[in-house]
């Protein structure tokens, strides 16, 4: 870790603050109240302006250069998002203002709800849920809540590909569901033989990715959800990568009964380092009595001189609350924009870019790094960062050496099925020139690897802080770097 020292710019009695005269009666405040160990740093304006500045620019960000994070979609953040989010008549209301007051941002919720119905194909949805996790445990307690309310208590096991990321077997465990674990085959699809042998009276629903997380599209998708729903199963989708899908098919036109959404990355809201998100779900006309509460709806038909009054419902059977209020509002008012300031042809473009970025790269890198699976991609793509010829080399190695080339690493040991994954999304937002230069970085890297594998074993070499024990900085997270002396 870089000295704690160089951030200690403190310098005896310079100010930064000037208080104004004070126009009211001094209270003495009474001496044990008063703490005199706090060591508070003295600094004046610039120094601050100028600490903070120079601490800002040693983030990366999508702001700053490709983030090619596969499974994350950290696309572009377009700036008209903040402004409209940021709107005061969005920005200051209070989730306790009477409905008749708050119309216009109902309006919003009940559009986007629309809107997302008609992206997915899905009868009804709910923008409650906070984030793509919490929508997938209401997906799936919306299943369970299925079969208990038709009698159907046997079903206490759920099917998950071993592909699937790790919030699916975690949501599912939480909701008491027994998880197992369905192979993927030599394509990388739901293995049908293995799925056929575990579709039985005990199976709650199967949980799919597609396309998954190596980024294929699985082939057999129809005959994977006929046989689950054969089984008297449900089928989940986790729509974390409608990227690749946004008007060209709709996951309920598929037949899958619920899936979230992840509005902060299919629809553009900054994200990572914890938030916000926003995880709506939507679900078939068999389960739209158990979304989670409320639903934004209209209440009364507008007429030729009035608008529609939107107000708040609760479904016959829902599951309950499972947010504050409303849900993250100003996630929901920034994927609103984007939605509409794209339009229905936007949307489509969005995928088929996506999925033409990420395929550009991997016919640029192909032949430099091995392929798991040998078939064309969607929005995203696996390639294993080793070699056996450079046997010290890991794909770790190659995801740190990446930062040396200005590039935030991929998302690598992910999925667990492909050894020494590196997981490549780029986005539809890239340009051809940013392509270039990222798969150019990726094909100089794979010659180091032969070459001089040591630069990639000691890299990153130009960032502020080297090659850190990852386990220990997420388990002893020092988020802190000025530590007073007295620590
Ligand atoms: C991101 C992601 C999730 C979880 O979504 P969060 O919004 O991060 O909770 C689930 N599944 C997949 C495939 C994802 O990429």
């Amino acid at each position: 870790m870089t000295e704690p020292t160089i951030y200690e710019l403190s310098s005896a009695g310079r100010i930064g603050v000037q208080f104004p005269e004070s126009d009211v009666p001094a209270f003495k405040v009474p001496d044990e109240f008063i703490r005199t160990n706090l060591p508070l740093p003295e600094l004046s304006e610039v120094d601050v302006v100028r600490h903070f500045t120079h601490l800002s620019t040693k983030n990366y960000s999508i702001d700053t250069g490709l983030y090619p994070l596969g499974s994350c979609t950290m696309k572009y953040n377009p700036k008209i998002n903040e402004v409209t989010s940021r709107l005061p008549g969005f920005a200051n209301i209070h989730p306790l203002q009477p409905i008749e007051t708050v119309q216009g941002s109902l309006a919003l919720m009940y559009s986007l709800q629309e809107q997302l119905k008609e992206i997915s194909g899905f009868a009804a949805v709910s923008l409650q849920p906070a984030a793509g996790a919490q929508g997938e445990f209401v997906g799936v307690k919306i299943i369970h809540a299925y079969h208990q309310s038709r009698g159907d208590f046997k079903r206490t096991r759920i099917l998950i590909p071993d592909s699937a990321h790790g919030t699916n077997p975690a949501t599912s465990a939480m909701n008491g569901l027994e998880v197992i674990p369905i192979p993927s085959d030599s394509r990388g699809n739901v293995d049908l033989a293995k799925l056929h042998d575990l579709c039985d009276e005990t199976v709650a629903g199967l949980m799919l990715t597609n396309p998954n997380t190596l980024g294929v599209f699985d082939e057999n998708v129809l005959e994977v959800i006929e046989t689950v729903h054969r089984a008297g199963g449900l089928v989940y989708g986790d729509g974390a990568n409608l990227n690749a899908l946004l008007g060209i098919t709709r996951p309920g036109d598929l037949g899958f009964d619920v899936m979230h959404f992840n509005l902060h990355k299919t629809f553009s809201t900054p994200h990572g380092g914890g938030g916000p998100g926003s995880g709506p779900v939507g679900v078939a006309p068999h389960l739209v009595d158990f979304l989670p509460a409320p639903i934004v709806s209209i209440i009364e038909e507008a007429t030729e001189e009035i608008p529609p009054l939107y107000g708040l419902t609760i479904p016959a059977k829902t599951i309950g609350r499972v947010k504050a209020f409303y849900g993250q509002f100003g996630v929901m008012v920034r994927a609103f924009t984007y939605i509409r300031m794209h339009g229905a042809e936007g949307l489509k473009k969005v995928a088929e870019y996506a999925v033409l970025n990420a395929n550009y790269i991997l016919s640029r890198i192909r032949d430099k790094y091995t392929l798991p699976y040998d078939r064309s991609y969607m929005h995203e793509f696996v390639v294993e960062g080793c070699w056996s010829d450079a046997p010290d080399v890991h794909a770790l190695d190659v995801a740190k050496r990446l930062m040396d080339y200005d590039f935030h690493p991929p998302t690598n040991y992910f999925p667990l099925i492909v050894h020494e994954a590196l997981m490549i999304e780029p986005t539809e937002t890239e340009s051809k020139q940013v392509l270039d230069k990222f798969a150019d970085a990726l094909l100089k890297i794979a010659e180091e690897a032969h070459s001089s594998p040591e630069l990639l074993k000691e890299a990153p070499h130009h960032t502020p802080v080297g090659r850190l024990d990852e386990v220990k900085a997420a388990k002893e997270l020092v988020l802190c770097c000025w530590l007073p002396e007295s620590n």
